[in-house]
């Protein structure tokens, strides 16, 4: 049995990770949770926002399954998914995308995967304000070999998965120096895997080339910011941030945990689409190579997709989270 923490967050969160435990125990996945929290409701018990206790289990079994955790707006403490991420250099965030039948969207042939620098840029936490001027800055700092962790770690996913291409997405023509590394790094890791063919987009026509001609991409690598910001527009592509899976990547940690945030205006409701997280933790199934489990469960998704009845609200469906979830179960 191999033990993965469990950290089932807050809004949201509980609820769709009580859905993927009970998916996992009816497909008689042979694993235990070892089950440790973090952030706001953490703190108010333990009085800790992210407990030793987590930080023990995680460095113990080396792979976590999280739900989303709420950060607080304009003040208040540093997010926890980014603490997580810079402690245990989680460097690679990786976000499948790709179009599945039974979700209607209105794009087709999207099979994209985008990796996103996930520790530097806008996210070094580098920020003052000075109050007397009125001015604020926020560094972006980015080291070279952040980039080229990121960029060979991309070029080595296209090899393994059988993929043809890798597009470096930045903004070199106006951040001179920050801008341009993650670009200097992706041709040198070409180098390294000359198959893999390589293109370059600045960010702002990415986006726009993203919703006008998505089924063009393979696979995707770009800074943190740039990342985060398409990572949800993927997510449009493809049904929304309901059904998109995400991963945190290092040398000798992951951890698993959905695109979305803690959904507050729909938590408590029983109205949250599991999909996404529920296809991270197949991801984590194929990350311990328990691949035939991972098949199983997606087979029994993507059969259940089909019924639109059957779906949550997100996909036009009347179902709860758990119901879906015993759909799910039915098709196992
Ligand atoms: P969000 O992703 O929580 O929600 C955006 C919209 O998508 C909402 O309308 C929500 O109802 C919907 N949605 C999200 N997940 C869904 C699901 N599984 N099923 C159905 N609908 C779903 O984004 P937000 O509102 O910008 O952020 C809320 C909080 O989450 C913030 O505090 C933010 O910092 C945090 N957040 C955490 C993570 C993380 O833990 N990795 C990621 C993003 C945001």
């Amino acid at each position: 049995m191999k033990v993965i923490t469990l950290i089932p967050g807050d809004g949201i969160g509980p609820e769709i990770t009580e859905a993927v435990k009970k998916i996992f125990a009816a497909a008689n996945v042979p694993v235990t949770w070892e089950e440790e929290n973090a952030g706001q409701t953490t703190f108010e018990s333990k009085g800790e926002l992210i407990p030793q206790s987590l930080i023990d289990s995680l460095e113990k079994t080396r792979v976590g399954l999280k739900g989303p955790i709420t950060t607080p707006v304009g003040k208040g403490f540093k997010s926890i998914n980014v603490q997580l991420r810079q402690k245990f250099d989680l460097y690679q965030n990786v976000r499948p995308a790709c179009t599945t039948p039974g979700i209607t969207t209105k794009f087709e042939g999207v099979d994209l995967v985008l990796f996103r620098e996930n520790t530097e840029g806008l996210y070094s936490g580098l920020e003052t304000y000075d109050a007397r001027l009125g001015i604020a800055d926020s560094i972006n700092r980015i080291t070279v070999k952040g980039c080229e962790k990121i960029t060979r770690a991309a070029f080595a996913y296209a090899r393994k998965h059988g993929r043809k291409k890798v597009t470096v997405v930045h903004k070199a023509n106006i951040l001179k120096m920050a801008g341009t590394l993650i670009l200097e790094a992706g041709k040198k890791a070409q180098q390294e895997f000359p198959e893999i063919e390589m293109d370059d987009k600045i960010i702002d026509n990415m986006c726009m080339q993203l919703v006008a001609k998505p089924e063009q991409f393979d696979v995707v690598v770009t800074s943190n910011l740039f990342g985060d910001i398409l990572s949800d527009l993927c997510a449009g592509l493809v049904g929304g941030l309901g059904v998109v899976a995400g991963a945190n990547i290092g040398d000798d940690m992951a951890i698993f945990e959905a695109v979305h945030g803690s959904a507050p205006d729909i938590a408590g409701k029983g109205l949250a689409n599991p999909t996404a997280l529920l296809r991270s933790a197949i991801m984590m199934l194929h990350h311990i190579e328990l691949h035939d489990h991972a098949s199983k469960i997606t087979n029994a998704l993507n059969k259940t997709l089909l019924n639109k009845e059957q779906c949550t609200g997100d996909l036009g469906g009347k179902a709860k989270t758990m119901e879906f979830a015993d759909y799910i179960i039915g098709n196992l």
